[in-house]
């Protein structure tokens, strides 16, 4: 499909993907299968070779999968895109791809827990140190690079602070230096467009916005194709030396026949086919189930949290609200520049009662959930300080975001009245 002839509402329905050929089916089928027939020894050849992309076996590409990769990679206005088995899986793959042991990359502190994690703790078990600066300061990037970071890691709209990163200024500082910006774009989906801003590779959690209903963990990073990866051989070794896993392939020339694809064609064909989180061709339908709405979901998430914070401004008990819209300097000037669909779902506000009103806030509700999750068609809350962040001091707590009284929440798509009437109920229990 054509990319730029169709807009996100058409692309969202039909980007790879037009009716089986066999049986005319117009749903994408799930191809529950875990291997191909290929069609003689030659095709098969050509196959392994990469002379010709096709399917070999489900651990390192599925036809219903792909369908969903080609979609998000139109969506993001990407060259290809690869989907994994979790956002998380997502995260790691896009910092593996270009770092191994000895190596480093530079992250703005901002970022989910499990990323967190995944950066302070496991990535530097594996070798990969991780060096955290402020995701608002380029220069603080660049005073922490050196010659062996591969990498610079950010996330879109980090909750709970909800600080719209400056993506043109970070990508724009790293490119010179042969450092390609990676965002996590999970909370802005369509509502924001890194690739646009000279972002070289997009993640997501698929779990969240993009699936839509809470019903499927999936992960999905997009190659943008605009990174001139051969031009910094030295800075991106796994993508410019002999692979010896491959028969000596180098990445940045195998893929060339392919289109601008090497970042992604070398975390399919080596990370996948040995580190194997690939994503089930059921979760792939249902993301793709999901991804049909998101462009009538998106608006409305957006218009039912703007809504929410209208009707928590300036009530009795509440001391604060987090969201972009009531930031002000250059973090709301950021917020009108990347935001462009919408502010996003998601919003967080302060009970002048602390840690003991966030718990009877949450115990009153009763159309929202109480989950550890964003991004559903549900409206969902969690009170930070007595859940995901119990084990950090008050000190730790405070880094991140999160006072005692600080509660999450993700707007779904309930009427508003509905919305405001169980967050007004909640709120007169909390006292
Ligand atoms: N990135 C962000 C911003 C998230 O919020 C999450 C999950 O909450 C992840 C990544 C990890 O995704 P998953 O839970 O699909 O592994």
């Amino acid at each position: 499909m054509d990319k730029p002839a169709y807009r996100p509402e058409t692309l969202a329905l039909h980007a790879g993907w037009r009716a089986d050929p066999t049986t005319g089916a117009v749903a994408p089928p799930i191809y529950q299968t875990t291997s191909y027939q290929f069609q003689d020894a030659a095709h098969a050849a050509r196959l392994f070779a990469l002379e010709e992309l096709g399917n070999i076996y489900t651990r390192i590409g599925n036809p219903t999968t792909a369908i969903l990769e080609e979609r998000i990679a139109a969506l993001e206005g990407g060259a290809a895109a690869l989907a994994v088995a979790s956002g998380q899986a997502a995260s790691a793959y896009a910092i593996q791809n270009l770092a191994r042991a000895g190596d480093n990359i530079v992250s703005g502190t901002d970022l989910y827990g499990g990323t967190w994690n995944l950066f302070a703790n496991t990535m530097r078990d594996m070798g990969i140190e991780v060096r955290f600066v402020d995701p608002a300061d380029p220069q603080a990037f660049v005073a922490a690079t050196d010659d062996r970071t591969r990498a610079w890691y950010v996330e879109t709209l980090p909750n709970p602070k909800l600080v719209v990163c400056p993506i043109a200024e970070l990508a724009a500082a790293g490119r010179p230096l042969g450092i390609p910006l990676i965002v996590d774009n999970t909370a802005a989906p369509l509502i924001a467009r890194p690739l646009d801003h000279g972002a070289a590779i997009v993640v997501y959690s698929t779990t969240k916005y993009i699936g839509g209903h809470g019903t499927s963990i999936g992960g999905v990073i997009v190659d943008g194709g605009t990174f001139d990866w051969e031009a910094f051989p030295e800075r991106q070794p796994l993508l410019n030396t002999p692979d010896p896993s491959y028969h000596g392939a180098v990445w940045s020339q195998a893929a060339k026949p392919l289109g601008p694809i090497a970042y992604i064609l070398r975390a399919r064909t080596i990370l996948l086919r040995d580190l194997g989180a690939a994503l089930s061709p059921f979760n792939a339908f249902q993301i793709l189930q999901g991804l049909e709405t998101l462009p009538l979901r998106m608006p409305r998430h957006c218009e039912n949290a703007a809504a929410v914070v209208r009707f928590l401004s300036g009530r009795a008990g509440v001391t604060r609200i987090i969201h972009p819209s009531q930031q002000s300097g250059e973090a709301r000037a950021r917020a009108d520049r990347y935001l462009t669909g919408g502010q996003g779902g998601l919003l967080g506000f302060e009970l002048a009662g602390g840690v003991e009103a966030g718990r009877r806030f949450i115990d009153a509700l009763r159309l929202f959930y109480h989950v550890a999750n964003i991004g559903d068609a549900r409206s969902l809350a969690i009170h930070p300080a007595s859940t995901t962040h119990s084990q950090l001091s008050p000190e730790q707590q405070a880094a991140t975001g999160v006072s005692p009284g600080y509660v999450r929440l993700s707007i779904g798509l309930e009427h508003i009245d509905d919305i405001l009437a169980d967050l007004d109920q909640a709120l007169l229990a909390a006292g």
